[in-house]
């Protein structure tokens, strides 16, 4: 689950880490509200309008614009509020559609008083699934370009390895600031930032930080400006507060539909819907149809109770993307029976009504037989199979076809 940038911003000041102060705002007098809170609170003379979408690269495409007065205040919180942003990291990238902004957030001017005094650095914390770390990756070339340094010049992208049973050391900290070329008052307050963030990352089960940029001050002081946050969600029960910063209008509709209903659905980019119980084999039926030149279309686990009215869920979920010519069903009875889940899949069937792709069922297990007996007995478009390679050379056939 992702958050936004003041959501983040929010979570990381709990852990004592420093950050740029703003005030989120839903409409231009709310905008125009907090401006003047936050000078009267911050000092601050200036503020920044920040776009609050769940996608990166804002400041290539328009949605952060520093403000000096309540005019501009007032404007650019017009015309940001309601604005379809492109920024490279939205749907179709700097091409696409955009997203709809429906809140920003007014923050204090970061840079003051010397904006040239400042310097922009990158720090990120992720996991390193290989090596079994977390792994904070950082560089003296933070902003708005870290794609491009990465890409051209590697060598100034740094990363240190932190082993989570025995947590981040003191040394390892003192190396990521030395190496940020830091010192002084600056490599202090660096030390404590990358300490503290550490926790906050451990602390709130997270599975990215990227604060870019990570800002010193004219002053040496050490601030996220930016921050981006995704946590984990197998650990949100343990995080109600955390939980209910979820923002369902920035996720996809389908899969936050298919979520209420129990399903695990992810939308992907191919051509067969698929509807399996199990995660394994969920992963089993999308390999087996890219083997027979099919491309999955999403990731479906409908979980243990596949009944009739289950399988329609997932039948309305699969079928509302356009891009599937063909459905796989592939259900192992276990627990439950074929031959009820041939039935619910023959019953959700009817009660659709319009549905006009190929159907594929492959149901394995307790009363298999029976279960292939009911599918090719019921008198409708939808073949049969007990093999998986027999399902699999179905689909071949009828995306050929
Ligand atoms: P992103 O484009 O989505 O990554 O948004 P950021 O929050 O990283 O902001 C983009 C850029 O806006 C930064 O790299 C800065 O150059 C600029 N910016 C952000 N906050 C401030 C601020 O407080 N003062 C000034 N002068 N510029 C800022
Ligand atoms: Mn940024």
């Amino acid at each position: 689950m992702n958050l936004h940038e003041y959501q983040g911003k929010e979570l990381l000041k709990s852990y004592g880490v420093a950050i740029q102060e703003g005030i989120v705002a839903n409409t231009t007098e709310e905008a125009l509200d907090a401006f003047k809170q936050l000078q009267a609170e911050t000092g601050t003379e200036f503020a920044v309008i920040k776009a609050q979408i769940h996608a990166g690269g804002r400041g290539k495409g328009g949605g952060v614009k520093l403000a000096k007065d309540e005019a501009d205040v007032k404007e650019h919180a017009g015309n940001i509020l309601g604005m379809m942003l492109k920024t490279p990291q939205t749907p179709g990238g700097m091409d696409g559609e955009g997203k709809l902004v429906r809140k920003i957030l007014v923050a204090e001017d970061a840079y003051r008083p010397d904006f040239d005094a400042c310097s922009e650095m990158y720090v990120s914390i992720l996991m390193d699934r290989q090596r079994k770390c977390n792994v904070i990756i950082y560089s003296t070339e933070g902003g708005m370009d870290i794609e491009a340094v990465a890409e051209e010049t590697p060598h100034l992208v740094h990363k240190e390895y932190i082993d989570p049973t025995l947590g981040l050391q003191g040394f390892q900290a003192r190396k990521v600031a030395f190496n940020l070329g830091l010192s002084g008052k600056a490599m202090k307050e660096m030390v404590r930032f990358i300490t503290k963030l550490y926790s906050a990352f451990v602390g709130s089960d997270a599975s990215l930080f990227e604060i870019n940029p990570t800002l010193k001050t004219a002053d040496d002081r050490i601030v996220a400006v930016d921050c981006k946050v995704t946590l984990d969600e197998n650990a949100l029960f343990r995080h109600k507060d955390l939980a209910e910063m979820r923002d369902t209008d920035e996720e996809d509709p389908t899969e936050v539909e298919a979520k209420s209903y129990g399903l695990n659905y992810v939308n992907l980019d191919g051509n067969v819907g698929c509807m399996v119980n199990g995660a394994g084999l969920a992963m089993a039926t999308m390999d087996i149809i890219k083997l027979s030149g099919g491309e999955p279309a999403n990731f479906l686990d409908v979980g243990g109770t596949a009944d009739a009215a289950r399988v329609e869920q997932a039948f309305r979920i699969i079928l509302r993307d356009p891009a599937v010519k063909a459905i796989l069903i592939n259900i192992f009875g276990g627990i439950v029976r074929c031959d009820r889940v041939a039935q619910g899949v023959v019953d959700a069937y009817k009660n659709m009504g319009n549905i006009n792709v190929p159907i594929i069922v492959r149901l394995q297990g307790t009363n298999a037989d029976l279960a292939k007996k009911i599918i090719d007995e019921s008198g409708l478009a939808v073949k049969s199979a007990i093999l998986l390679q027999e399902a699999a050379d179905r689909v071949k056939e009828v995306l050929e076809a």
